[in-house]
Parts: structure tokens; C-alpha cells; sequence
């Protein structure tokens, strides 16, 4: 295990490195090419052989792939057969088909050390108690946390979603010392341990991993102080391409991206042009080791900027990202704030009337754009809860968000069941 993360310390040579990546890349395109429907067809389309590609500037010949390719083409994609598939993960999709990702043993293995490779990065060693409070399910971010925790030999407590009152206990029990939860959440743990009369800081708690956004400066202080953390990071990725990144530890505005898994390349949004250095556009990621799903020229609909490899101080000379990153579709802003779809949703989760899908809607022809909350009731809802329940979540969102929606209107199960804008601008 050790071995692993001194690999990445002593291959010091950028160029050796892209030598590295550009050889993983032939071997992959060549491997999907013969065994993906999907890519072969889209290669053959563009008049592209993986044969041709003999640089990464060759490689920008190569077409881009959607993420609704990728919902519309489960089978088409997969480049194993069925037998060799050893589990599956879905997210929400945008088209109205579920995001399926498929991995074969090997996959899973590769996400574990990427993953174990992160928490060693951050000193975690086997004396650490690993406590992981996202959904387990379908969702991917959880298992990856837990594969990687097991891998070092950590102690893991894998409780997912729970009352906080029962994660604040098991913090208390088991004396966790790293906790992995959204970022709000983190908040809510401290804001339940507040008024229970703990002072979590007493604990053994000493990495915050965050969660769906970065932290933000005050935010970090506040984990520090209140929660007793020396460190907090944000963990950056998604369940199409898992065990992707490490928040430097020295420098929290910058993702290293593994290089031996990913290729990362930045395009612009509109034109899908290559970016270069330092311009900020869409990330692009390519699988370079993906078995069972593998990622080609994908457009992650995620907006950062590329740096290129760096030699950073915390001694990691990997490719690195920008880690003020947007999503591209969905975020908006009302009054200056910026505001998350999957934020709110996080902050709706709370109550058991709704099921957790919205959409935001912002009038700029008004002075001071008024915004609308359209939220999505689960078929149980009591007629006389309605006013109360639009109340709470309206205080909801203002004490976490800072913003007030000028209405929150219930909208009937199943409207959103088919491809829905989660953000509308009307200007
Ligand atoms: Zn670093």
C-alpha cells in the first residue's frame, strides 16, 4: 500500500508522466474501439482510428461524448460482457433514462486504490475510524469512500443517512476520526451537537471530507474551531467517473487528478474548442483504464480551470484542476447568491412531505428578480400541511442559504419525472 503512494512521489518528470498517460491512452482507445458498439460507431463516424492517435494533440480528433449519450447508451457502451459486470451505480438523469455505470472487479479495485491512495495522501492510516453518512444505495461516492478505508484497514462505520442526534452518538462511541458527510451537512452535525450540549471538538474528529461543494473559508474555520477538524477538504467526482481526484492538502483551491486513471482536457462550453492552460471551460475526461463503462472525450457539464501538471508543495506533480468548479446546467444566481439545485435539494431531504425534486425559477424583468421554488409533493400530502410546510421550507432555505425565495409553489408527483430544467431564467 505504501508502495503505491511513493510511486506517485518519485515519478518527478512531467514528460514521464505524459508518457505514462499518452501509452495507457493507445492501449484504451484500441480496447474500446474493438469492444464498445458505442465508441467504434462514433470513431467510425468521425473517420478516426485509434491507430492515428500518436499524441494528445492527436487526441482532440477523437468526437466528444455526452452525458445523454451516455444515459441513452447503457449497452452500447459497455465494452465487457454482461458476465464480467460485478455491479452497477445510477444518478438522476437529465434525458429521463437513469445514468447507469457498470464495473467489473478490476474497475472496483481501481476506484479502492484511488480512493485508499486519498486517505493515505492526508495521512489516514489504519488506527482511523472512518465514519460515512451519505447515501449507500445506487450512489457511488459512499462506496468509494468505504472501499478505500477498508483498503488502508481503517475502521469504517458505515451508517449512511441517519437521525444526527445517532451520528453525533457514533462520533461520540467510536471516537471517528474522520468524518465524510455533505457540506452542509457537517453544519447541521455541529448546529444538533450545539444544542445537545456537545462540544464535538472534545472528540477525536480530525479530517472533514466534504461533500457535493467546496467549503468555503469561513466554513473551513468554523468545521476547525467548532468540530475540532485540523483538516478539511472537498471531495470532488461523480458516479460516471469515481476516484478521480485529491484536494491538495496544502493548496484547498485546487483538485490533483490521479494520472494514472484519468485524462483531463478543458473545452470551451459553446464551441467545445481545446482550451489551453489556465482558460476556464468545461472539463473533458477520458478513462484511460475503465473496463466495464469507459469514458471518451466525455464533457462532464462541469466548469473549471485546467493548470496543467504542477509540482506542488505538497508533493504531488499530478495534473491539477481548479476546485471552484459549476456545474455548467444548473447553477444560478438570485441576488448574488449562488444557488445549487442540488443544494436545495440536499436541504429538502429533511422533510418527508416532498420528494426532494425542484426547480428554480428567476424573473430578471423583475426589480429584484424575484425567484420561485417549484417543489415536488410525495403523493401523501395533508391538505392543511401546505402552509405551514411552504413556512418551513422558506426558513429552511433562508437560514442555510441566505436567500429567500419570493414563493414556494407544490407541484403534483410525476411532473418532473421526464427531462425538466432544474434552473429558469427569465429575463
Ligand atoms: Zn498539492
Amino acid at each position: 500500500m505504501t508502495e503505491l503512494f511513493l510511486k506517485e512521489k518519485t515519478r518527478e518528470s512531467f514528460k514521464e508522466l505524459e508518457e505514462h498517460q499518452l501509452s495507457l491512452l493507445q492501449r484504451q482507445l484500441r480496447r474500446v474501439y474493438h469492444r464498445s458498439r458505442f465508441y467504434r460507431e462514433k470513431f467510425d463516424a468521425a473517420g478516426v482510428k485509434p491507430s492515428q492517435i500518436n499524441s494528445l494533440k492527436d487526441f482532440a480528433k477523437v468526437p466528444l461524448t455526452s452525458r445523454e449519450e451516455l444515459e441513452q447508451n447503457f449497452k452500447g457502451i459497455l465494452a465487457v460482457p454482461p458476465s464480467e459486470i460485478s455491479t452497477v451505480r445510477m444518478s438522476s438523469g437529465t434525458t429521463g433514462n437513469p445514468l447507469r455505470v457498470a464495473h467489473t472487479k478490476r474497475d472496483i479495485a481501481m476506484i479502492t486504490d484511488a480512493s485508499a491512495r486519498r486517505l493515505l495522501y492526508y495521512g489516514a492510516t489504519k488506527k482511523d475510524v472512518v465514519q460515512i453518512t451519505s447515501a449507500y444505495g445506487l450512489w457511488q461516492a459512499a462506496w468509494s469512500m468505504h472501499w478505500g478505508a477498508e483498503r488502508i484497514g481503517a475502521f469504517v462505520i458505515p451508517v449512511g443517512p441517519a437521525e444526527t442526534e445517532r451520528q453525533i452518538l457514533l462520533i461520540k462511541q467510536f471516537g471517528t476520526t474522520i468524518l465524510y458527510a455533505a457540506t452542509n451537512y457537517h453544519f447541521r452535525i455541529l448546529e444538533v451537537a450545539k444544542s445537545l450540549g456537545e462540544d464535538l471538538s472534545r472528540y477525536k474528529l480530525k479530517l472533514a471530507v466534504c461533500v457535493a461543494e467546496k467549503p468555503t473559508k469561513t466554513q473551513t474555520e468554523i468545521l476547525k474551531m467548532e468540530g475540532g477538524y485540523r483538516t478539511v477538504i472537498s471531495d470532488y467526482g461523480a458516479t460516471e467517473f469515481p476516484g478521480f481526484s485529491v484536494n491538495c492538502k496544502s493548496n484547498p483551491d485546487v483538485h490533483h487528478v490521479w494520472p494514472e486513471y484519468y485524462l483531463v482536457e478543458v473545452v470551451d462550453p459553446k464551441t467545445h474548442e481545446p482550451l489551453g492552460i489556465g482558460e476556464r471551460g468545461e472539463l473533458v475526461i477520458t478513462s484511460l483504464q475503465r473496463e466495464a463503462f469507459p469514458l471518451v472525450r466525455y464533457l462532464s457539464k462541469d466548469l473549471t480551470t485546467y493548470l496543467g501538471f504542477t509540482k506542488c508543495e505538497c508533493g504531488l506533480c499530478h495534473p491539477t484542476i481548479s476546485a471552484d468548479i459549476d456545474r455548467e446546467d444548473s447553477m444560478t444566481k438570485i441576488r448574488g447568491v449562488t444557488i445549487f439545485p442540488s443544494h436545495i435539494e440536499f436541504l429538502l431531504s429533511k422533510f418527508p412531505e416532498v420528494t426532494g425534486k425542484c426547480q428554480i425559477i428567476v424573473d430578471k424583468r423583475t426589480p429584484a428578480h424575484e425567484a420561485t421554488l417549484r417543489v415536488e409533493t410525495a403523493a401523501s400530502l395533508p391538505a392543511y400541511r401546505d402552509k405551514t410546510l411552504k413556512q418551513e421550507i422558506t426558513m429552511e432555505i433562508k437560514t442555510r442559504v441566505g436567500i429567500g425565495f419570493n414563493e414556494v409553489a407544490f407541484v403534483p408527483q410525476g411532473e418532473f419525472e421526464n427531462k425538466f430544467k432544474k434552473v429558469i431564467v427569465i429575463s
